[in-house]
């Protein structure tokens, strides 16, 4: 099996999707059309839950949402007025059908199924005391680590139950449970990972980004408050901010690269930041060059506030076939490496003893880098100059999204001198941090406190990694996570 999609293989991977609809005929249908414009966030699993009001029904597949959900009988087996779902890539537990989402478990207070997106940070830690207790896990998931949780408390009501359980994890989570009496949506008290509110007529909606929200034609009510709990009962929306308030950190990796471009997140336009990126990259790293060219797809906003900013006209110098899949049987050696070219090749007629500027979002390994940079010269580029829309990834993230560990991320291993040698470019700039928050109108990152999460690029870690440092000190053995 061949991947024949370099690019995107050497990118940091949003790890799920989610969305939820109550009160509305046909639950499923909608979150079926709502996965499906959360697809980018992931691409290995899907699956939904819904509640008819006396039983819930849950269909899991493997791959993607379309293939799956697009079948008449799928969506007639999850009747009911209330349904959720979930795009998934693998975070923790491995990929297996048992770890797809939603997960679901009758209860002592009835049936609950979530969907989450995040990762539970002290999750391997919590289990080790559960399985010590008693409890018997299905799956390898960190979110099954909420249910058991929920199982054991010693509250009352499933709410208070609920809110007992999130009190005891560390980490990100965005969650969209179904219980026998409607939805109950909710962040993690810094807001790590996101997740917003709309409506559809009377039903309530939530989606890990708007772009969902206009799929099904709802209209955008607002981002669900970091450490708030909102709590849907037919028509009755109630709201419950259980965690003691502190400073939001949402990802701010977000905005450089996981949400879709036609996405708003926290009351800003995704694609308007990239481009302001782009353009604060042109002021910090400018180039003598005559053209700019976005890496396709998600290098092309910021490539567009970079040409503006610098007057370098913006040029589309690598095509991108729409028509490979992800991958690709090839038998041998040689027609492999040819593969690689289906899915991207260089505009040759414009790049011929042109210097160029490749706009791309970020450096993970380094190896699309190299092969992007190689392919222009080989079309006959004069100059090579490499700029990213984020500063150097020097650390991993645990917080649901897929990072290689830090000895492979290649900023973790060189300076910006020795990663201009790895890609063999003429130069390379990042935007610094300082700038990055300013492309989201802040004064900087010392001025504001860090305002976001940005620990990939600075190590600054917004809770505790009670899991990392355990496994360090050789605490976890036990564990078959
Ligand atoms: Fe986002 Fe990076 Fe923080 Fe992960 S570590 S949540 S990718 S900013």
């Amino acid at each position: 099996m061949l991947t024949t999609n370099p690019f995107d293989d050497d990118k940091l991977r949003e790890e799920c999707g989610i969305f939820g609809v109550s009160n509305a005929d046909g639950a499923a249908a909608l979150v079926a059309l709502g996965l499906h414009a959360l697809q980018h966030r992931g691409q290995e699993a899907a699956g939904i839950s819904s509640f008819d009001g006396a039983l819930f029904h849950t269909h899991r597949a493997m791959g993607h949402v379309a293939g799956n959900f697009d079948r008449p009988e799928v969506i007639e087996a999850l009747p009911g007025r209330v349904a959720a779902g979930h795009v998934r890539y693998s975070t923790t537990g491995e990929t297996a059908l048992r770890n797809v989402q939603p997960l679901y478990a009758d209860l002592a207070t009835g049936g609950f199924a979530i969907a989450h997106n995040g990762n539970i940070s002290n999750a391997a830690h919590l289990r080790r005391e559960l399985v010590r207790s008693g409890s018997i896990f299905q799956s390898t998931s960190d979110t099954e680590t909420i249910i058991h949780l929920v199982a054991t408390s010693s509250y009352r009501t499933l709410l208070d139950r609920f809110i007992d359980a999130l009190k005891q994890v560390e980490g990100a989570y965005s969650l969209i449970c179904l219980t026998e009496s409607g939805m109950i949506a909710c962040r993690d008290p810094l807001g790590i990972r996101p997740l917003v509110i709309g409506r559809l007529g009377d039903s309530v909606i939530f989606a890990s980004e708007t772009v969902a929200l206009d799929v099904v034609g709802a209209e955008f009510v607002r981002s669900v408050d970091p450490g708030e709990l909102v709590i849907v009962e037919g028509d009755k929306v109630t709201s419950v901010r259980p965690f003691a308030p502190v400073a939001a950190r949402p990802c701010i990796f977000e905005w450089v690269y996981f949400s879709r471009p036609d996405s708003i997140a926290e009351d800003r336009s995704v694609y308007s930041v990239r481009k302001a990126i782009g353009a604060q990259l042109a002021d910090e790293s400018p180039v003598d060059a005559d053209l700019v060219i976005p890496v396709p797809d998600s290098g092309t906003p910021a490539a567009l506030g970079y040409a503006q900013r610098s007057g370098i006209p913006f040029e589309l110098g690598i095509i991108r076939s729409h028509y490979v899949g992800r991958t690709f049987i090839q038998p041998g050696d040689k027609v492999r490496h040819l593969g690689v070219k289906l899915k991207h090749n260089a505009n040759r007629a414009l790049i011929q003893g042109k210097r160029v500027v490749l706009i791309d979002d970020s450096i993970v390994r380094g190896t699309t880098s190299l092969k992007i940079v190689q392919m222009m010269r080989e079309a006959g580029a004069a100059e090579v100059h490499m700029r990213i829309a984020s500063p150097p990834t020097r650390h991993s993230c645990f917080y649901g999204v897929d990072t290689p560990e830090r000895a492979k991320l290649l900023a973790a291993q060189l300076d910006v001198g020795g990663m201009t040698d790895f890609i063999h470019a003429d130069s390379l700039a990042f935007i610094s941090i300082d700038g990055l928050y300013k492309a989201l109108g802040e004064a900087g990152r010392a001025a504001v406190r860090p305002r976001y999460c940005d620990a990939c690029f600075t190590g600054d870690y917004p809770t505790p990694l009670t899991d990392c440092d355990e496994r360090a000190a050789g605490q976890l053995e036990l564990l078959a996570e």
